[in-house]
């Protein structure tokens, strides 16, 4: 079986174009740095515009090729034999993950536990996609339509949990028998090249997923403007999302835009506190607050809003910071320098507008934190909605308590940003928890828990966060092109001045 072990010295990492490894044509590479120690722990090639597209030449001949040949069933195969795989390499690919990205190996490992599932899920589609018959209002035609896979897919992929991310655009895209090029993220392009490795050995044709690493500006860019591209399914910020809307319509490529969030937490005053308190932290400060559905807006209702930020603060100077690999830590180091610069950046914008600053917001000293990029869990409070830190992604630990005071406060309030992806409501109400999942614009809503997702359940946001979904069903159509046919059954000839 392939070995992925994480290397202890620098490791010269190659793309993955056609079943075979690569350096970039012009032999230029990146460097992939382990945020906890500041150290390079890889290199990447650094892929220009004719490597990828050398890598949509080999995804579209093996569409039209071996792959494209087979059927549903021997997908469901090849998905289930890479699941098992995936099962038995899942701890060292979380090491690999924590390693670039800086995560706790706590998230990274449950994130790698949870992968098989996404494949064995949609496995168990890929022999059930089918069109349907349609009885129209013309007697002389039989019609019918068909579920055709859409062709090559572009994946563009963020740092913060690369594998997961991945694998809600792959599993369905290979189930629907599309294949794939992905492109992993700047900062983190180790862990997605190592999992490549796992293709080949569980039988898929060369061709059917392809990783090219490098930048968005160059490689990425590159892979929406290539005409042999039929949908791009992106998963990163609002700016770098609208840019690549606008290259993809040149070509009419078809997109999915899984952006950003800024998530409300609404807590109301009869929530059980105790459960209310552990899901504010899963929320904010589980992954260093580096999560699109970040519970990044906690509104309050003021009856309980003091004793509430009382029981955060202390909890949030509780939290133990340290090395993502070790499984006591709770709270990692921030994934790169410029996403540090941004979080304190944030923390003095906070500031400045009369937010109060009632925990964190510096670099901790601990002489054990060594060089690591690590921010102290922050909590704002006296946060107004208006404020910049209520509006904008800081993509951080960083919270802010807003009070409201009824139920129609608390819509009116989670309602007004630009985004849309996830809410939490803490309510023991059940007939208000039905009225603010109904009121809430948002992509999911979750109901006493926070940050709970399943294979099962589409994805995606509402307003700015996004378009289209991923997981679920739902998903997998996103994949798939409807084609209708129709059959004329009476032999008749047809008038050709007249629509038939
Ligand atoms: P980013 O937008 O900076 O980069 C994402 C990817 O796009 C990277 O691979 C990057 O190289 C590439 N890219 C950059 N410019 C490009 C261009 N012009 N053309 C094509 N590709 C280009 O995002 P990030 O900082 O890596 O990730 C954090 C963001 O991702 C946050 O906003 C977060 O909310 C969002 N996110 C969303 C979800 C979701 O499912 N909605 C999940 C995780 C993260």
């Amino acid at each position: 079986m392939t070995t992925l072990s994480a290397q202890p010295t620098v490791e010269t990492l190659k793309m993955l174009i056609g079943g075979r490894w690569v350096d970039a044509q012009d032999g230029r590479r990146a460097d992939s740095i382990n945020p906890f120690t500041g150290k390079v722990w890889a290199t990447a090639p650094f892929a220009g515009v004719e490597d990828v597209d050398a890598a949509v030449r080999a995804a579209r001949s093996a569409f039209e090729g071996p792959w494209g040949s087979m059927t549903g069933a021997d997908r469901v195969k090849l998905l289930l034999r890479f699941a098992d795989l995936l099962e038995a390499h899942a701890e060292e690919l979380a090491v690999i993950e924590s390693t670039d990205n800086g995560k706790l190996i706590r998230e990274m490992g449950a994130q790698m536990k949870a992968l098989p599932g996404y494949y064995r899920y949609f496995a168990g589609y890929a022999d059930k996609i089918h069109g349907e018959t349609i009885p129209t209002e013309k007697p002389n035609f039989f019609t019918y339509t068909t579920r055709e896979p859409l062709g090559v897919v572009g994946a563009i992929l963020p740092w913060n949990s690369p594998l997961l991310l991945l694998t809600w655009k792959l599993a369905p895209a290979l189930a629907a028998g599309c294949t794939v090029v992905a492109k992993a993220a700047d900062q983190t392009p180790a862990s997605i090249l190592k999992f490549g490795a796992l293709f080949a050995e569980a039988g898929f044709p060369p061709g059917v997923f392809n990783v090219v690493t490098g930048d968005g500006p160059t490689t990425g860019a590159a892979l929406v403007g290539n005409p042999g591209v039929d949908r791009i399914c992106f998963t990163g910020s609002n700016a770098t999302g609208i840019q690549v809307m606008k290259n993809a319509a040149d070509n009419i490529t078809r997109v999915t835009l899984e952006l950003g969030g800024k998530s409300p937490n609404i807590v109301f005053a009869d929530a059980d506190l105790d459960a209310v308190t552990n899901g504010v932290l899963a929320g904010i400060f589980a992954a260093t607050g580096q999560t699109c559905v970040a519970g990044s807006r906690l509104l309050v209702q003021s009856e309980i809003y003091d004793q509430l930020a009382g029981r955060l603060v202390e909890r949030a100077k509780d939290i133990r910071l340290g090395d993502p690999l070790d499984p006591a830590s709770e709270m990692g180091p921030v994934a790169f320098r410029a996403q540090l610069d941004k979080i304190l950046e944030y923390v003095r914008i906070g500031q400045s507008e009369g937010a109060v600053l009632a925990t964190g917001g510096q670099r901790p000293t601990a002489p054990e934190l060594g060089n690591g990029l690590f921010v102290s869990p922050t909590i704002f409070t006296g946060v107004d909605n208006a404020m910049r830190i209520a509006q904008e992604e800081i993509f951080g630990p960083v919270l802010c308590m807003i009070p409201f005071e009824t139920e129609e406060d608390a819509v009116q309030i989670a309602n007004a940003t630009p985004f849309g992806l996830g809410a939490g409501v803490w309510t023991l109400n059940v007939q208000r928890a039905h009225r603010m999942a109904r009121a809430l614009r948002a992509g999911t809503v979750w109901v006493n828990a926070y940050r709970t997702l399943s294979w099962a359940a589409p994805f995606g946001g509402f307003k700015g966060s996004g378009i289209g979904r991923e997981l679920g069903l739902e998903s997998l159509h996103e994949f798939t092109e409807t084609k209708s046919v129709w059959i004329e059954t009476s032999g008749a000839s047809q008038d050709p001045f007249r629509m038939g």
